[in-house]
């Protein structure tokens, strides 16, 4: 018996799906927190009293049954020809059962149409009428008050949104387009081995939005590719060809064949060098604005589906802990780190504001993606400090600029400029003896304390927590320096 996720495993590549019959099952840590249980709220919104409750492991008769019962059927699971679903809402009418698809987000879109149309799939197969087709997903206009109001954290829509979030194709339509009948490829994934599956092709499904997981065992060749290798040759479309061609390094790029991108040819000018590629003249025009005191600034933030707190919108982010230091032009560095659980936005946006120097330059790493972002949220949440903290981002400078802009490359960035990448190359133990070593590992230690986990070691884990977000910013200061340094060599 499958699911739909063996489904569209099967569909995305065979051989993924066949690993994952036999994989060990990875406990699932959702990068976005979920504490409560989504279609109870949605039941709310659609007022719903008497219902069916599905369970796992119900047998495929029971929701049938319980159609003779109940005019509403919640987390319903049904069977057709192997294939087990699970319904989120069922509701009967006069004309029929309409359905309703609970999206876990703000703008569904007809891009993942799998789902729906594997669930109405076997719906119809088993005879049930469907009527309408609605989706019930989060509402991006809701801003929690004190008490969470269903009735608003929740829209019905009977549509799709395109790409600017604007009502497309209805459901109906989108499912009818998309379908098409299973049963031939349920007898495939039946006979699917790793021999009939095929030799591996490396697709844009292999390393697209998220790397396949078993990447390295299809392709173990890649884990030994040196620093340059032209394999490591950024957003390069025929990086593949050209190595079978034997353009093995970076030095050997195909002029024809390459994008032309300026991170291309720093790569390319770092392995012509001897490794390091660095733009000393627009190095020194980044830097031309940078002043004393400069205080290096790291955030960390957990992102809720449903807010928490007043306040909030749904997918929201909470920021608990910032790192900063400040070098000052005597050489002389402090360090301050905040940390905290639960709701402490206005003690995180004071205490910064207090510690940061009232002069010099503010530093993040990947500023514009992540700390300035996370000021203007928290400016626009606590009206009364919006000027303040609105004015820490005129003065934020993103240290990732050099790297991801090829000012300067070093081949041991093997194509990456990840600040942690970029410290792995200074003579320093930097993150290595970290027990938390990734931005997520340190939310999901976070997370056990905030939720009161009794496993949870909080006084270590809050150690922990401010060792890793003190090194991101001790990386900055070490970083900066490595930049100047480079930046005084003459030439
Ligand atoms: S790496 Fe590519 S070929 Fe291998 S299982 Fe994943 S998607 Fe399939």
């Amino acid at each position: 018996m499958f699911h739909i996720s063996d489904c569209k495993k099967y569909t995305r590549c065979p051989r993924m799906f066949v690993f994952d019959q036999t994989a060990e099952k990875q406990p699932f840590q959702s990068f976005v927190r979920l504490d409560e249980t989504v279609s109870d709220l949605a039941a709310l919104k659609l007022g719903i009293k008497e219902r069916f409750l599905g369970e796992r492991g119900d047998a495929p008769e029971k929701a049938l049954q319980a159609m003779e019962e109940y005019d509403w059927l919640i987390k319903a699971r049904f069977e057709y020809d192997g294939l087990r679903i699970k319904v989120p809402f069922l509701h009967r009418t006069d004309e029929g059962w309409d359905i309703y698809f609970l999206f876990i987000g703000l703008y569904p879109q007809a891009n993942d149409m799998q789902f729906y149309c594997d669930t109405v799939w076997v719906l119809e197969n088993l005879g049930i009428q469907l009527h309408e087709y609605y989706l019930i997903h989060l509402n991006a206009e809701y801003v929690r008050g004190k008490y969470l109001d269903p009735a608003q954290l929740f829209c019905i829509s009977d549509h799709f949104f395109n790409d600017r979030n604007h009502p497309s194709l209805t459901v109906e339509t989108a499912i009818r387009r998309s379908r098409k009948d299973l049963s031939g490829m349920l007898r495939e994934m039946e006979n699917c081995t790793e021999e009939t599956a095929g030799a591996p092709v490396r697709t844009s499904k292999c390393t697209g939005r998220q790397k396949c997981r078993y990447y390295e065992r299809c392709f173990p060749e890649e884990e030994a590719v040196p620093y340059n290798s032209i394999l490591t040759l950024s957003a390069a479309q025929y990086r593949y060809d050209m190595q079978k061609e034997g353009r093995l390094y970076l030095r050997d790029a195909d002029p024809e064949r390459i994008e032309g991108s300026r991170m291309q040819y720093a790569q390319i000018m770092a392995d012509r060098n001897g490794g390091l590629f660095a733009d000393r003249t627009g190095l020194r025009q980044w830097m031309a604005d940078i002043q004393y005191p400069i205080s290096c600034l790291d955030f960390e933030w957990e992102r809720y589906a449903i807010p928490p707190y007043e306040g909030m919108r749904p997918f929201d982010v909470l920021p608990f802990e910032y790192s900063l230091h400040v070098m000052h032009e005597n050489g002389e560095v402090d360090h301050r780190v905040f940390l905290s659980f639960h709701d402490d936005r206005r003690a995180f946006a004071e205490r910064l504001l207090a510690e940061l120097p009232e002069t010099g330059t503010v530093m993040a790493y990947n500023a514009n993606g992540a700390e300035m972002i996370r000021i203007r949220e928290l400016a626009e949440q606590l009206p009364d400090l919006a000027d303040r903290l609105l004015a820490v981002n005129e003065r934020m400078k993103d240290l990732q600029t050099p790297f991801e802009s090829g000012l300067v490359y070093d081949t041991r960035m093997h194509g990456l400029w990840s600040l942690k990448v970029i410290m792995s190359m200074m003579d320093d133990p930097g993150y290595n003896d970290l027990a938390i070593r990734q931005g997520m590992d340190a939310v999901f230690q976070w997370r056990q304390v905030d939720r009161s986990d009794p496993d949870a070691d909080a006084e270590e884990i809050i150690e922990e927590l401010k060792e890793y977000c003190g090194m991101d910013t001790y990386a900055m200061t070490v970083v900066y320096k490595w930049l100047q340094e480079i930046t005084e060599e003459v030439h």
